[in-house]
């Protein structure tokens, strides 16, 4: 059978550049493009692929992840909790000189762990922990229970399903949204056409300038049975993108003239100015954004939930609420009022994934 060449296009200038790259080298019959909708999207990004569509004659596929099933399975489990334990914070333990106090199991003997250094795997002693605090009840409250299960039904939107079925917003620590939205869809596309027979070869528009986790990324590489990675961008830059695509005559995201340097969704880790921007153009958004953060709140056993940041790890919610609900994040964006902007001093790339999968 044919190969298939397959491409995730995200509505930003590496995808759009790698498609015009497939659509140059290869068959067009051999060529699958499609595009994972996360529902969190700013509109002009979906009209932006009907344009491109238009402009090249050619199909993108629409694929949206369905977390009906997960629901469901939570309701059951918070109707169900009836557990009593308490979770607890901790701090590790010192002797008197300042030295880490090991661990030790029943029996005394000190308790190890394997890690990874210099690419060898060597044990190492696991540090002795404490119980700060008075720790927190593991089990759902009734009144807990009746507010999450009054809101927790599929809404056909992935991004709010994956949060309503988690319990809160990802966070640049648990960014779990590239894998369940993004990375898990494109995996089963690929290996259903596998499944059908077809060799398939993943072209994706990974640049290496782009942030440290790309810097080694290879050009092509075999990746599982029949199924190759390509990255014919890996050594471009980014102007070097931009100025393909429109010597292709090819439109780019709109987006991109509107002050964002990346995009894709309204991303989680987004910048300062990202932000700022994203209220003032679309401030229909933010409205959404704030009533996604009702809407998980209440099914978050600690009744609160923030799209930005949610990894706060301060006790009281409500001032973490308070200081990082999006409305507050906007202000902040807005205002140049000195505030230390940890986002920008931090210069992390907007999205950690290996796969290109978030532009
Ligand atoms: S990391 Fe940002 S761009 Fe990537 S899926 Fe999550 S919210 Fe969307």
């Amino acid at each position: 059978m044919h190969i298939r060449h397959v491409i995730s296009v995200s509505g930003g200038k590496d995808s759009t550049a790698t498609l015009l790259l497939a659509l140059e080298r290869v068959p067009r019959e051999q060529i699958v493009a499609f595009f994972c909708d996360t529902g969190n999207e700013i509109p002009v990004t979906h009209a932006y692929l009907d344009d491109l569509e238009n402009h090249l004659g050619f199909k993108i596929h629409r694929l949206k992840a369905d977390f009906s099933a997960e629901i469901a399975a939570k309701r059951r489990f918070i109707a169900r909790d009836k557990r009593i334990r308490r979770e607890y914070r901790t701090a590790p333990v010192f002797d008197a000189q300042g030295r880490p106090v090991p661990k030790r199991d029943k029996f005394g003997n000190i308790m190890h762990r394997i890690v990874r250094r210099g690419g060898t795997e060597i044990q190492e002693p696991i540090q002795k922990t404490r119980r700060v605090g008075g720790g927190r009840r593991v089990r759902w409250s009734n009144k807990a229970k009746r507010r999450a299960l009054a809101v927790l039904h599929p809404t056909g939107n992935p991004f709010l399903d994956l949060c309503l079925w988690k319990g809160r917003f990802p966070s640049r620590m648990a960014q779990f949204c590239t894998e369940e939205l993004k990375r898990n869809i494109a995996v089963a596309f690929q290996l259903d056409l596998i499944d059908q027979g077809f060799p398939v070869v993943s072209w994706q528009g990974i640049r290496r300038d782009e942030s440290p986790n790309r810097r080694n990324a290879k050009r092509l590489e075999r990746i599982g049975p029949k199924l190759w990675a390509f990255r014919p961008l890996v050594d471009w830059t980014a102007q070097q993108t931009v100025d393909f695509v429109r010597s292709q005559g090819c439109p780019l995201n709109p987006l991109y003239s509107q002050g964002q340097s990346r995009v894709g969704c309204v991303c989680i880790n987004t910048n300062k100015q990202g932000l700022a921007q994203t209220a003032y153009r679309y401030p229909d958004e933010i409205d959404r954004i704030e009533d996604w953060e009702w809407l998980v709140g209440q099914v978050s056993k600690r009744g609160f939930s923030t799209f930005m940041c949610d990894a706060d790890d301060r006790k009281d919610r409500r001032a973490i609420f308070a200081d990082l609900n999006i409305r507050a994040r906007v202000e902040w964006a807005k205002g140049d009022n000195g505030t230390v902007d940890l986002f920008d001093r931090l210069d992390l790339p907007v999205c950690a994934s290996a796969y290109g999968l978030c532009e």
